[in-house]
């Protein structure tokens, strides 16, 4: 299936190309491009194809059960705004760029020094056989690294003062998945990027994954009155575990429920909280003005600013402590 879904993607992006791309950059001389430009048509329309998935699953859910019925727009235009920039605009151009070219590097290093990278279905060759279960290993995988990712963010006083930003809304809605520093974009890419390489996911599985990672994500941020059910908040994430870990929580404020999809990680490394009645309010206190109150660019500024006051060790607002025992 994922064959025919990227011959027919492919196709969309070729026509898109040669409708509209091709005749403009003839007409303003600009063909040496051409090849960017298709690459970036290509990367649009992966946005476009998830932002439109996410948008079908996520706002008749908010509409069903809001935790908070009437949303100030004003706060969440700021969030869809990071959402366009960061899924269809210039964003992902840079960081598709720096991606292939820090990708190419890794390869052509481990290319000369003889090292190749350890291929699951090489250890597990029953994953060859079963492509639906090798993708899932991979999932499983990269959602462990990435629950580690996201620990550090708020463990790294440079990290969190970035990662702040993500927590300083305080009317989540679906938007707010995206709500992230470029720097801290770039951290992501590099970071999964690196690990895709290393544990040899298929290039072609690697976007559905993404998607997957996505949709998970936004859905976590809906603000809609949703949990799984007893079982199912320890299979899955969902917007009761992920709030809680945008609460304001008094001090020492969001130190669990760190994980992406599988709550399991939070229960290994006892930072899960399975409390299915608490739908707090989210906010971070702390924050500084710009990053609640402020539009995309002052927040960028802003975000710069404090990184480099947290390295200076002049920023009062501290990451939150991982809770011990509950
Ligand atoms: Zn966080
Ligand atoms: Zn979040």
């Amino acid at each position: 299936m994922w064959e025919w879904l990227s011959d027919k993607y492919d196709l969309l992006a070729t026509w898109i190309f040669e409708t509209a791309i091709q005749p403009a950059l003839y007409s303003l001389g600009l063909m040496d491009w051409a090849e960017d430009a298709f690459t970036w048509v290509g990367f649009f329309l992966f946005g476009l194809v998830q932002v439109a998935v996410v948008y079908a699953i996520c706002r008749p859910l908010e509409a069903w059960r809001p935790v908070e019925p009437h949303q100030d727009r004003r706060f969440i235009r700021t969030d869809i705004l990071y959402t366009l920039l960061t899924r269809l605009g210039v964003l992902p151009l840079i960081g598709f760029v720096i991606f292939f070219s820090a990708d190419a590097w890794l390869a052509g290093a481990m290319a000369d020094s003889g090292w190749i990278p350890p291929n699951l279905e090489e250890f597990f060759p029953v994953l060859r056989d079963v492509p639906w279960l090798a993708m899932l290993v991979y999932i499983v995988v990269i959602d462990f690294f990435e629950y580690w990712r996201h620990r550090f963010q708020h463990t790294f006083g440079w990290w969190w003062a970035l990662h702040s930003i993500h927590h300083a809304q305080q009317h989540m809605s679906f938007w707010t998945d995206d709500r992230n520093h470029i720097l801290d974009d770039v951290l992501q890419a590099a970071w999964l990027g690196a690990l895709a390489v290393l544990i040899g996911v298929p290039p072609g599985q690697f976007p559905v994954i993404l998607t997957v990672l996505r949709v998970a994500e936004s859905l976590s941020h809906a603000n809609t009155r949703i949990h799984f059910g007893r079982l199912g908040e320890r299979l899955f994430v969902s917007p009761r575990f992920h709030r809680l870990h945008h609460g304001v929580l008094g001090a020492g404020a969001t130190g669990r429920n760190y994980a992406v999809l599988f709550p399991v990680w939070d229960w290994v490394f006892g930072t899960a909280n399975f409390d299915r009645e608490r739908f707090p309010a989210t906010g971070d206190p702390e924050a500084p003005q710009a990053y609640v109150t402020g539009g995309w660019l002052r927040q960028q500024w802003e975000g710069v600013r404090q990184v480099v006051l947290a390295l200076l060790g002049r920023r009062r607002n501290l990451p939150a402590r991982v809770p011990e025992g509950d």
